[in-house]
């Protein structure tokens, strides 16, 4: 990892930490582990996917990343600026950055205001960076961003309560694109929607991309969803990057036991390809990341473990060209 500016990097993330405190009674606190000495590099229009279980970290990577939660330290560089410095605790002004960096929610429901109507709420991000000139054009640019996301523009007057699952997250991505970002964390976007209807919000979400040339962070937790939409997958385990490749690589060539049983549980619509299939059973839930397990955080739950791993942390390493993993037999 360096700070020289590479024109194909939008975003790079060196040694990101995010601890959160918590108190554990008489006056004692300890902290919640939720992202543990992340390194990773986002090209310019692609898709990075990140998987892992609920409670992994991810999300909490995915807003420490735009700094709508501040990191604990680490570096965050973003198109050769730096943008969060935890060793020199620079007071960096986001404002710039808010404009190029947009999030979409998973619960859209819950992340549009219920007394604002839909016009105001695209509207107010306008507002914040004043990107019309009269009210005129402000109501132009609400209409094409209605029309750009598959809505009526008789809907700016309406209020999310009286749209479904589906319209309110096209109210959410008008929202994000209103101040024209260069990068969207899309924080499992789909998660929270009705099958029939995921697959519209991902099309929709890839034709903007070929469009306006932007650049996702796509998180999910299931590999199947963000094997399709991704150029390059990363895959978190208990606040721990454990396996990153492009998206082809991890799903055909899983080298972390972890992803491997994520993939494993990933089902298959051929059923004779599934007969044959070895399936590994991940046992156990996801480890407490206020007491995570010592040397590999996931040893208590992997049938390959040895003894090394109750002790050490596995070493980030490039496996195969481009194909990076942490595990101690790879
Ligand atoms: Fe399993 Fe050990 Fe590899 Fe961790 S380091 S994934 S416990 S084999």
């Amino acid at each position: 990892m360096s700070d020289i500016k590479d024109p194909e990097v939008l975003l790079e993330v060196i040694n990101l930490k995010k601890y959160f405190d918590v108190k554990i009674g008489l006056g004692r606190k300890n902290y919640v582990k939720a992202v543990e000495d992340i390194s990773f590099k986002i090209h310019k229009g692609e898709t990075f996917g990140l998987v892992g279980e609920s409670g992994c970290g991810k999300t909490t990577l995915g807003r420490s990343i735009i700094r709508l939660i501040e990191p604990t330290s680490g570096k965050i560089i973003y198109d050769g600026d730096v943008i969060f410095d935890g060793d020199k605790r620079k007071n960096i002004n986001m404002t710039a950055y808010r404009r190029k960096m947009q999030i979409i929610f998973q619960d859209p429901s819950a992340s549009l205001d219920p007394r604002m109507t839909v016009g105001e709420i695209i509207g107010e991000a306008l507002d914040v960076h004043k990107l019309f000139q009269g009210k005129l054009e402000r109501k132009k640019r609400i209409d094409f961003l209605l029309d750009r996301v598959g809505l009526n523009t008789e809907h700016a007057n309406r209020y999310p309560h009286e749209f479904s699952g589906g319209q309110q997250q096209r109210i959410g991505i008008a929202r994000a694109l209103a101040v024209e970002p260069e990068f969207i964390v899309c924080d499992e976007p789909i998660s929270a929607l009705d099958v029939s209807i995921q697959s519209q919000i991902v099309n929709m979400l890839e034709d903007m991309q070929e469009e306006l040339g932007l650049t996702y962070l796509f998180i999910a937790h299931d590999l199947s969803v963000v094997r399709h939409i991704s150029t390059r997958i990363g895959v978190m385990y208990l606040g721990n990057m454990v396996e990153l490749g492009d998206s082809n690589e991890i799903y055909h060539n899983p080298l972390h036991p972890y992803t491997q049983t994520l993939l494993s549980a990933v089902p298959v619509p051929d059923p004779e390809v599934n007969r044959n299939t070895h399936r590994i059973i991940l046992e156990g839930d996801v480890p407490s990341p206020i007491n995570p397990p010592t040397g590999c955080r996931f040893h208590t739950r992997c049938p390959y473990a040895k003894d090394i791993c109750k002790e050490k942390i596995p070493e980030w390493k490039e496996i195969e060209p481009n194909h990076f993993a942490a595990c101690h037999i790879l």
